[in-house]
């Protein structure tokens, strides 16, 4: 067992409530008939204590997304954990969000100290400028793909393992010595599944949540050692796919299902697993941190589709630069590709040839473009993305591009028509913090950071994707970046304290 204190991650667990039920879910979800939702005074008592801690502080559920105080939240955890680091963000389109977490944000030793831990629901959607501008590490998993769990409900005593063969084999536990010891509404634990555990079961609580709790050793876990009695995880134990949402359980954890009244028993999603037929070599013993998935890039699945846009609201926005005819063509064109919601301009022209297309039309004549945006979002009751085209009808290929990538809401993507024209199209979303006081439709891309502008080229989805060879440039960079970054902070300290 090792210290908290050289662990790569320490886990904040803000709940345990999971709309998945997937198969032996080391959070026990499914078995909650009430799951824990972490009050923000223990969240900030959990940060606080955790100062001085070199590795990466996580937030983890169940799904912690769906906690309703998420954001407030985070923005506690991002002002007093860690540091900003955008490098890692998704700002730019990407046809294929797992690897881009892969390429850029899933390496423990190179992070800004924070990470997430989630099953990509539409929650994380909801928070996902918030998510990408805070979080250096991002471990990902929708379940969509198989993924083998290995039961922890047995005790050894059931499967008759002696005292000293079980010490041995409890001291290598892999989830203690590479996953991750943590803080929840009940206390700091030095294992993770302990700390399920005891929030499953009803157990007596944690250490308490104060300064430097991380600091303990192996020689002072001895309290807490008990849930080791409960759990087989250090044991060469059967496995099953997470979809099958069936927990392998032993007779005595059966028993203590029925006295917490299991949500999951009583369902009928418990199979009673026989401690008479286990036979140990027909399995192994865990020894890496990912013993679940084969293939990282399947991380990500059906989840994938809820990132993309797919509500978008399109404006076509005329001005007097054009000619009528022109106009009259980029109306008829955008309505064969059902990009048109809107006409707004200021000319009666324009008017007319909405009205001619049977859509309705903005009219800008003597209005600002705060006053225009705010009725284009009630009228069009604009609750995501909106694609703005200024005097032009987009390539064919850009309608394309919009709907094979995921782009962050937080961002404003755009693409001129070229040779200095200001015809363009500009795509952006009525969630991004830029907007949150409301924006200027005809300066829209005025209120949000440089990072957050973002040229979208034009051509093909596919240059968009992440191949093999790319993927490799971007982790031999993002390395490069990280060792850099870390001998500046390095010098940056010596520097500051006078050496
Ligand atoms: S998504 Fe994760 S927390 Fe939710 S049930 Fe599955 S394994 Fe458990
Ligand atoms: S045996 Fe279970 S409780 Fe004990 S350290 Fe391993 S995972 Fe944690």
């Amino acid at each position: 067992m090792k210290s908290p204190a050289d662990m790569k991650v320490i886990q904040i667990e803000i709940t345990n409530a999971c709309p998945k039920r997937c198969s032996n879910c080391t959070r026990f979800c499914g078995h909650h008939k009430e799951p824990f939702f972490m009050d923000f005074e223990t969240f900030q008592q959990a940060v606080d204590s955790m100062r001085g801690f070199k590795g990466i502080v996580g937030i983890m559920g169940g799904e912690p997304t769906i906690h309703p105080q998420f954001e407030k939240f985070v923005r506690y955890y991002r002002e007093h954990i860690g540091y900003d680091d955008f490098s890692t963000a998704c700002y730019e389109p990407t046809a294929d969000f797992v690897k881009h977490i892969l390429a850029n944000a899933y390496n423990v030793d190179y992070s800004n100290q924070r990470g997430l831990w989630t099953s990509v629901n539409p929650r994380y959607y909801d928070h996902f400028e918030l998510i990408q501008d805070t979080f250096g590490y991002q471990l990902v998993n929708d379940h969509t793909h198989p993924s083998m769990h290995e039961t922890m409900m047995c005790t050894r005593k059931e499967l008759g393992v002696a005292d000293d063969e079980w010490v041995k084999l409890r001291d290598n536990c892999w989830v203690q010595n590479l996953w991750s010891a943590s803080i929840t509404p009940k206390g700091a634990f030095y294992c993770e599944i302990a700390a399920a555990m005891d929030a499953t079961l009803g157990g007596p609580g944690g250490w308490k949540i104060e300064p430097g709790w991380w600091k303990r050793t192996p020689a002072d876990f001895a309290d807490q050692l008990h849930w080791c009695e409960m759990c087989s995880a250090a044991l060469p134990m059967p496995k099953r796919n997470a979809n099958e949402e069936v927990d392998d359980v032993s007779p005595v954890w059966r028993e203590k299902l029925i006295q917490i009244d299991s949500p999951k028993l009583r369902k009928g999603l418990v199979n009673e697993f026989s401690p008479a037929a286990y036979n140990r070599n027909e399995h192994e013993v865990i020894c890496e941190a990912t013993p679940y998935l084969e293939d990282q890039e399947r991380r990500i699945g059906a989840a994938g589709k809820t990132l993309k846009p797919r509500r978008i609201v399109s404006v076509a926005w005329l001005t007097g630069a054009i000619p009528g005819e022109e106009a009259a063509r980029i109306l008829d064109s955008l309505k064969a590709a059902k990009r048109l919601d809107f006409v707004v301009s200021s000319e009666v022209a324009h008017r007319e040839l909405a009205e001619a297309a049977g859509v309705p039309f903005l009219d800008a004549t003597g209005r600002n473009g705060g006053e225009v945006y705010a009725e284009l979002r009630e009228r069009g009751k604009a609750k995501d993305w909106i694609l703005l085209l200024r005097d032009c009808a987009p390539p064919e290929k850009t309608l394309e591009l919009l709907q094979s990538c995921v782009f962050n809401p937080g961002c404003i993507y755009r693409q001129r028509s070229g040779g200095g024209s200001p015809r363009g199209i500009q795509f952006f979303n009525v969630r991004a913090h830029a907007l949150e006081k409301g924006g200027d439709l005809f300066h829209i891309a005025d209120g949000y950071p440089a990072r957050k502008v973002v040229k979208l080229a034009a051509g093909e989805p596919s240059q968009y994707r992440l191949n093999a060879g790319r993927m490799f440039y971007r982790r031999a960079m993002k390395r490069v970046y990280w060792a850099q970054k870390r001998i500046g902070r390095k010098l940056g300290g010596a520097a500051a304290a006078g050496l």
